[in-house]
């Protein structure tokens, strides 16, 4: 896990897919989603193989949360399939629930015949549980299982460096939830959305987007959720979403396969020396900032830079650098993996060290994360080291410091030789008008 809480999304359909044809495009699994490597909440039509596609070795599970009895949330069969799986020389895999729910499941597995080992922890709705170092509480939820008198719920998660709400399947919020939550802010909510424009009458018991977005306006309201915060429309009915679904701002929409982690501070290096290089650093900075799960917060001037350490045929190359700030919550490998993406996608080719490029995306910092693999270094050693990369850092955190570095980046800033020279640049992150604009493929020219 890398010290990351991580969110794996396996399955993300509503009940209407077709599961009988589970595995084909546009075909979602069941709702599952796996918390931070450990906890599975819910196992239903497709849980155990959508686990398995999403290349989870089933014994690294330690718990299995419920929230209802629906099939598309818990389906003993495959809760079965997922107990063999483990084996019978696995920790015995803790099943959460409400009492109702667990005592119907018991009576299936017992029925389907020896599975891998299991142990009970019924759920009281309301009273927090610790586990992993967490606290969770299971939030009663308004939405009918298929017990008689049976409570739905939900969960609210708070772990170190994470805090979670999980609310699926229900209408709206109860009373007592909201109570719950409190006023503590969220890293991460995930809300039912099966429904995407209001009219079907599924409302009753789970919710379309108009009712997700005023419960989410009430509870930034209440500082609970933040701009920083990451929500994922989740349950996704076939019938009532697009596929594959886009989901309006700030949502993300859920898809089977999706990984998040709570959200964090990361900055970002570009440079370009090839073609337009003002454009070149504009595309990256959009094309970056529309990730969903992503969000500019700052980005410094542009800088015009001589080229380090260039063969002589290219000294003559200046670069334009800046560096920008988002908050991410991405887990870092899909992180890294996108930045790499963009610098594709601008036709980067990688052609020789430090020969020039249209576009350099790199991976300064993100958050606390320190890695030293073999096309990740973090922090980034030219932080400290290159004027280029230094100057733009410190003009927007200034006061950021690094794992494992003394003191903050003005600090560093001021300790670098003066050469090679940084200075700004005349040109500036908003396009120039139409009229200005030199035709596609023109050689740059400066503009006055
Ligand atoms: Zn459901
Ligand atoms: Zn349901």
């Amino acid at each position: 896990m890398n010290g990351e809480f991580e969110i794996l999304f396996c399955g993300t359909g509503a009940a209407d897919h077709d599961w009988s044809h589970y595995g084909r495009r546009g075909v979602r699994g069941s709702c599952s989603t796996l918390l931070d490597g450990r906890v599975l909440v819910d196992c239903g039509t497709t849980g155990f193989r959508s686990l398995v596609r999403n290349g989870i070795a089933p014994r690294a599970l330690r718990e299995l949360w419920f929230t209802h009895s629906h099939s598309d949330h818990c389906a003993p069969a495959e809760v079965a399939a997922l107990l063999a799986a483990r084996g019978r020389a696995a920790a015995p895999l803790l099943l959460r629930g409400t009492a109702p729910l667990l005592a119907r499941l018991g009576a299936a597995l017992e029925a389907a015949g020896p599975a891998g080992r299991f142990e009970f922890r019924p759920l009281e709705p309301l009273a927090p549980f610790r586990t992993l170092g967490w606290t969770a509480t299971a939030l009663p939820a308004n939405h009918l299982g298929s017990i008689p008198g049976e409570t739905c719920v939900h969960y609210l998660v708070r772990a170190p460096g994470a805090s979670l709400l999980y609310a699926l399947d229900g209408a709206w919020m109860t009373t007592a939830a909201r109570r719950a939550i409190g006023s503590g802010p969220l890293d991460l909510v995930v809300w039912d959305a099966t429904v995407q424009r209001p009219g079907d009458w599924r409302i009753f018991e789970h919710n379309d987007l108009a009712m997700v977005r005023t419960m989410s306006a009430r509870l930034a309201a209440d500082g609970v959720v933040r701009p920083g915060t990451v929500q994922v429309l989740d349950h996704l009915a076939a019938t009532l979403w697009d596929s594959p679904a886009r989901a309006p701002r700030p949502f993300v929409a859920a898809r089977d396969g999706l990984r998040l982690a709570a959200p964090r501070e990361a900055a970002v290096s570009l440079g370009s020396n090839l073609g337009d290089r003002a454009e070149n650093l504009r595309r990256a900075l959009r094309l970056l900032a529309a990730t969903p799960g992503v969000r500019l917060l700052a980005r410094s001037a542009i800088y015009e830079t001589e080229p380090v350490d260039v063969p002589p045929e290219f000294a003559g190359q200046d670069y334009l650098n800046a560096v920008a700030v988002f908050e991410v919550a991405l887990p870092l490998d899909a992180w890294s993996a996108r930045c790499h993406a963009v610098e594709d996608a601008l036709g980067r080719v990688r052609t020789g060290y430090h020969h020039p490029r249209t576009i350099d995306v790199d991976l300064l910092c993100c958050g606390a994360a320190v890695r030293d693999a073999p096309h990740l270094h973090l922090p980034h050693p030219q932080i400290a080291s290159r004027r280029f990369v230094c100057a733009p850092l410190a003009e927007v955190r200034p006061d950021l410091r690094l794992p494992g570095f003394s003191g903050t980046v003005a600090e560093l800033l001021a300790a670098l030789p003066p050469r090679p020279a940084v200075r700004l640049s005349a040109e500036r992150w908003d396009r120039p008008s139409a009229s200005l604009r030199p035709a596609r493929g023109a050689r740059r020219t400066r503009r006055p």
